[in-house]
């Protein structure tokens, strides 16, 4: 079956936020806390922004889960129906946007080990996805095949996390095969074929792993790099008048850098941008959320690599789901309103 990109419906983009509590330092640093929900799973967040209660600032989300909201709690909330579209065919990306140390990486991956096929409590989506993936799959006997590709985006520049090969860049070309929608492929980029959750926690463990190692070279690799974990499924099912057609469905789990890398130089500033101090990825897909969200005529896919990567993922008949991720603390309260603003624009 193909699905003709501008069939979809509305657009399809859901936007969570997600809170810690406070860590070691902001406790002794005293910082008060500055936040104010509705239990752990409410739609409201209340930022209290001076000593009027006047001031406070208050924002609806599709969901906001406060830090008593487990693991468990946000995959079965958000992520169990993006898996469930995706195995109807969708292609789909779920976001961790927020300011570094605010619990992207936690929630994305968590704790990724397994013993004797159980995951641990703080498992994060990933690890989750797999497991619930697998599980679905065996019930419904399908002939299924499973791949999966971890990338890392940093400085515009594509590495492959699933590669032994530590050095090599990836590039991006347009791949012009398929008329209906303009997608990309990646040249060179590992394709694991997985058959099991614990084959696919692996492969996202040996990634996360050469990502730590050339995270403690380079500085500030890990707040201002992206990384994207894909899982592709294609299966044989059945249509209702039982003629056999094959389902292909993706998902997209992108570990974002951190939103500090666009907000404090100005995201409007030129030369801050050619100098490196924006993460024009980060920038970019903000500006193609909001042209999605106001049905611009033009979406600047074409503007940065990770909104080329994703581009057959973002817009038309797939679905989105942004977690912004914030710090309860006062000494965060300037980037945690950055954060909200950005993620309730994507609304
Ligand atoms: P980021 O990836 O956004 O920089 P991390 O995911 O590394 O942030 O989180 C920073 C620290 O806070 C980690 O030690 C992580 O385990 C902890 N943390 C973040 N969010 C939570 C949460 N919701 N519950 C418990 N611990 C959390
Ligand atoms: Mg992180």
């Amino acid at each position: 079956r193909d699905f003709d990109a501008d069939e979809g419906e509305a657009t399809n983009i859901n936007v969570v936020v997600r809170c810690r509590g406070r860590n070691e330092r902001e406790v002794k640093e005293n910082s008060t806390v500055v936040l104010r929900t509705e239990g752990a799973m409410g739609k409201m967040i209340e930022l209290s922004m001076g000593p009027s209660a006047l001031s406070n600032k208050a924002y609806n989300f599709d969901r906001v889960f406060s830090q008593a909201a487990d693991q468990a709690m946000v995959f079965d909330d958000v992520v169990k129906p993006i898996l469930d579209e995706m195995l109807t065919g969708f292609n789909c990306t779920i976001f961790a946007y927020g300011q570094t140390g605010t619990g992207k990486t936690y929630t994305m991956s968590g704790d990724m080990s397994c013993n004797l096929g159980l995951l641990s409590d703080e498992a994060g989506i990933i690890p989750r996805v797999l497991q619930v993936l697998f599980n679905k799959l065996e019930v419904d006997e399908t002939d299924s095949c499973v791949r999966c590709s971890f990338i890392e985006l940093y400085n515009e520049e594509l590495r492959d996390l699933l590669s032994p090969d530590e050095g090599t860049k990836l590039k991006i070309y347009d791949d012009n095969s398929k008329k209906s929608h303009s997608t990309t492929v990646v040249q060179g980029m590992e394709e694991r074929h997985i058959t099991s959750a614990t084959d696919g926690l692996k492969w996202l463990q040996q990634g996360s792993l050469r990502r730590q190692v050339a995270a403690t070279k380079c500085n500030d690799l890990s707040s201002r790099s992206h990384t994207v974990f894909t899982i592709t499924v294609h299966a044989k099912r059945k249509t209702e008048d039982g003629e056999d057609y094959l389902m292909q469905g993706k998902l997209n789990l992108v570990d974002l850098a951190g939103s500090e890398n666009i907000q404090r130089s100005g995201a409007e500033n030129k030369r801050a941008a050619e100098a490196g101090l924006i993460n024009k990825s980060l920038l970019t897909l903000g500006r193609v959320i909001n042209a999605l969200v106001d049905r611009s005529a033009h979406i600047p896919y074409r503007e940065s690599k990770l909104t080329r990567l994703l581009q057959d993922s973002l817009g038309g008949r797939t679905k989105t789901c942004i977690i912004a991720t914030v710090s309860p603390a006062k000494s965060n309260l300037e980037e945690t309103i950055s954060t909200l603003d950005y993620a309730f624009r994507a609304k």
